[in-house]
């Protein structure tokens, strides 16, 4: 079987790693032809070739270069580029993974040329459309064919629009697959950090960061936060460019560490060792569950609201108060269960049930 997987962002490259693992399996290597493309969504090495690195991917057959750009040019710009692929590679079915533009820029070019469209953690609702990620798991899940799906609760999202449950698979989280695959590099890495108790923050989303006031009162908690512990924040580039052009960096506490974006396993190692988490991430919600961190998200809506039912993630909105609060009631131990099949075996599945297809149907 002819497929092209498709990436475009940070997220997208710790997705597809596992599932390009096992299709890279002798005995999966001569059922399926793959291709990988890479959107240029994301270009900052930071954010992409350091994955490519830390994750073993493979160089993509096509980098379609489209870079930063408002969200409509940059989904046009994807759709016009991919579909010079699909035209030359002529694929039986496209892989999308997640909800950024490159995932319904592919998933809509591939659909209209009656290409097969399989969506990897498909069914995932916060109910927010102000969220421009809510808009692409919406869209691009009402035209795929095959649905992989992380929890049950997008099962039953799916279901409530109408997806035929055959299409429907839950076979657990691919993000947990990189996890899991590189434990022992994680862990190796957790030794050479201090034993130091410390917080991390990620934060990224628009909602949070392009509105000044609402980041500076974010900045005044974690600076209280800072008063007890030490955090470190990776800044995201896009944030990195807000706390420029504002001049925000001098307003920060001094035991709050501006970083760069990290590597992937330095920066889950630093996760897994961290006493709390502030995030508003998508990925970092479901890996601190993993891991058994409190995470406290800076969103009052979630997709992944297994995070909140297995009682490690806290979706606490953004005003000052209730950070605090949620931060001061935190109990040092938290009794957690790891969600049903999160377990390092998703791609597996993924691939089994795709070889697996009665495509004639
Ligand atoms: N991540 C990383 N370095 C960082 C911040 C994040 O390696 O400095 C990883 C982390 O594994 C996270 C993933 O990138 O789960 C995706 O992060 P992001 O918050 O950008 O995307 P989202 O999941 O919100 O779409």
């Amino acid at each position: 079987m002819k497929i092209l997987i498709v990436a475009g962002a940070r997220p997208n490259f710790i997705k597809i790693a596992p599932i390009i693992r096992e299709l890279s399996k002798p005995e999966n290597k001569n059922f399926f032809n793959y291709k990988l493309v890479h959107t240029g969504q994301h270009y900052d090495y930071s954010l992409s070739e350091s994955f490519f690195k830390a994750l073993n991917i493979p160089d993509p057959d096509y980098y379609l270069n489209v870079g930063s750009c408002s969200h409509a040019v940059q989904t046009a710009k994807i759709m016009v580029e991919f579909e010079k692929v699909c035209i030359e590679e002529k694929p039986e079915m496209v892989l999308v993974f997640g909800d950024v533009n490159s995932t319904i820029a592919c998933a809509l070019t591939a659909k209209k040329m009656n290409i097969l469209v399989s969506h990897i953690e498909s069914g995932l609702r916060s109910g927010d459309l102000t969220m421009p990620e809510e808009i692409n798991r919406i869209a691009t899940d009402s035209i795929s064919d095959f649905y992989f799906t992380t929890e049950q609760s997008a099962n039953q999202n799916l279901m409530n629009e109408g997806v035929d449950r055959e299409k429907i698979f839950f076979t657990g989280n691919v993000m947990i697959d990189s996890l899991i695959f590189n434990k022992d590099e994680i862990d190796r890495h957790s030794k050479i950090q201090s034993q130091k108790k410390y917080g991390v923050i990620t934060l990224h989303r628009p909602s949070n960061v392009d509105s000044i006031p609402k980041f500076i009162s974010l900045i005044k908690t974690f600076n209280q936060i800072s008063k007890s512990i030490k955090l470190f924040f990776p800044v995201h580039p896009r944030t990195k460019m807000i706390i420029a052009n504002e001049k925000l960096e001098s307003i920060f506490s001094s035991n709050i560490d501006l970083i760069d974006p990290m590597g992937y396993i330095e920066f889950v190692s630093l996760c897994k060792n961290s006493e709390v988490i502030f995030t508003d991430s998508g990925g970092v919600q479901e890996e601190s569950t993993y891991y058994g961190v409190p995470c406290i998200t800076l969103r009052d809506n979630t997709e992944r609201p297994i995070t909140i039912e297995v009682g490690t993630n806290f979706l606490v909105g953004t005003e000052h108060g209730k950070i605090i609060k949620c931060w001061k009631s935190l109990t040092k131990k938290i009794n957690h269960i790891i969600p049903e099949l999160w377990d390092g075996n998703t791609a597996k599945r993924i691939v089994n049930v795709i070889k697996n297809l009665d495509l004639n149907n």
